[in-house]
């Protein structure tokens, strides 16, 4: 197996890959350290012990029900309760709180190596396109786990060779523009739907809107991760990354919101920011590979080409992502799944990414319609105090 890119996802397959019999895993990382430390958490649905509390969401239970059907919900938690006892752990600790990206990404890549087994080789590179596609040969298989600005994802088409229009392999709806602002609290907070909405009585734009399950007290401090829409003008004119000072400077209006949600805060529970706020603005996409594999060109017979003779597929944020969604949880339910099937040996190549490519589109279709929903109660919530804007969005039968 070649696996380019040692994220989160590429190290969760590569520790699945590891003990399997007769594979040997070569993994790529252009970086050289992991350093970086937003905090993140899993989905309890990752380590499920049962179908029933797979399904049980308070989101999108309704939609895993009628996308799936029971016998894939069995399997994939076939496939889950298959994952070493080591990893597991390791997960199981992870749904419990938050944690640092470079946390979860360091106890994987420690695992790996102690285990001490030679099946697993690592090359700190940057891989080109070209070297990947290289890499293709009988026997081999490809997987880009390289990220949201995957390597191969729009090379897997066979559009756009011989002549034939170039279509891109990427299909990506804009939610919004946003800005991720992020803070540490020195008091337990937590938030829920009125509170959002009684915090920003005040705000008639730019609401503060602090994310599902992105508060988190560990004990000590709160940490807050909130979003504020923004115009794409406005995105257009701000930095990628700046402070609380700066935005107060620049963007009064959306300042005074943001400062009038963290004043009520601090009224109830009697605490403070502590240091600084840190603010990203980002435009907020969810997108898929329309294929997450190359099995339009193996059953094209094109042999004259690598992608013609070995599977090429793509894992992690590399094939699907959402902002709204816990895309880590995602990528590493894809890379079990993945793992299981590579496990069959009885499966044929075609009928390995035939049935890789269904479950993606399940997982699409799933990310899809909870991601549309939630950025739907977004945009009602947004005109909550005016009746006629609000009348507007509301679509009734
Ligand atoms: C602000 C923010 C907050 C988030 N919060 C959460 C959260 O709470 N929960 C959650 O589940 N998700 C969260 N996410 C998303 C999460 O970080 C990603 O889904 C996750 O990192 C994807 O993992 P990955 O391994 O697929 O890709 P990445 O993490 O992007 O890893 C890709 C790896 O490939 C390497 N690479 C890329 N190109 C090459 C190349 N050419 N050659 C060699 N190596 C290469 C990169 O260096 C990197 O190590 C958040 C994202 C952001 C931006």
């Amino acid at each position: 197996m070649h696996i380019v890119g040692a994220g989160p996802v590429g190290l969760l397959l590569t520790a699945l890959l590891q003990p399997m019999e007769g594979v040997s895993v070569r993994l790529y990382e252009k970086r050289s350290d992991y350093t970086r430390t937003r905090m993140v958490t899993l989905a309890p649905y990752l380590v499920a012990e049962s179908v029933e509390s797979y399904c049980t969401d308070s989101i999108d239970e309704d939609s895993i029900g009628a996308i799936f059907d029971p016998d894939e919900l069995v399997e994939g938690l076939a496939f889950r309760q298959s994952i070493p006892d080591d990893l597991m752990a390791l997960l199981r600790g992870w749904t419990l709180g938050f944690c640092p990206l470079n946390t979860i990404e360091r106890s994987i890549s420690d695992l790996i190596d102690a285990r001490g087994s030679s099946s697993v080789q690592r090359t700190p590179s940057v891989v080109t396109a070209d070297e990947a596609i290289g890499m293709v040969d009988p026997g081999s298989i490809l997987i880009d786990c390289t990220g949201s600005n995957s390597l191969l994802r729009d090379h897997l088409t066979l559009d756009g060779h011989d002549g034939a229009a170039a279509a891109t392999n990427t299909l990506k709806v804009r939610l919004e523009y946003a800005l991720v602002i992020t803070f540490l609290y020195g008091q337990p907070y937590d938030c829920n739907e009125y509170c959002k909405y009684f915090k920003n009585v005040e705000n008639p734009h730019y609401k503060f809107i602090p994310m599902v399950h992105r508060t988190h007290y560990d004990g000590s401090v709160s940490h807050v991760t909130g979003i504020v829409s923004i115009t794409a003008e406005e995105f257009e004119a701000m930095p990628p990354r700046f402070d609380g000072g700066w935005l107060r400077r620049h963007h009064p209006d959306v300042a005074r919101s943001m400062d009038r949600f963290i004043d009520k805060v601090k009224e109830e529970t009697h605490g403070e920011v502590l240091g600084d706020l840190d603010i990203v603005r980002i435009p907020l996409d969810l997108y898929r590979a329309r294929h997450a594999t190359n099995r339009q060109w193996l059953t094209s017979g094109r042999s004259d080409h690598p992608f013609g003779r070995s599977p090429v597929i793509l894992a992690g944020d590399s094939a699907i992502g959402s902002p709204y969604f816990q895309s880590i949880s995602l990528g590493f339910e894809c890379a079990s799944y993945l793992a299981g099937l590579i496990a069959r040996r009885d499966l044929a190549p075609e009928d390995m990414l035939d049935r890789y490519e269904r479950f993606m589109y399940k997982q699409w279709l799933r990310v899809y319609m909870r991601s549309k929903m939630i950025k739907h109660n977004k945009d009602l919530f947004e005109s909550i105090d005016h009746p006629l804007e609000l009348l507007q969005k509301l679509h009734i039968y």
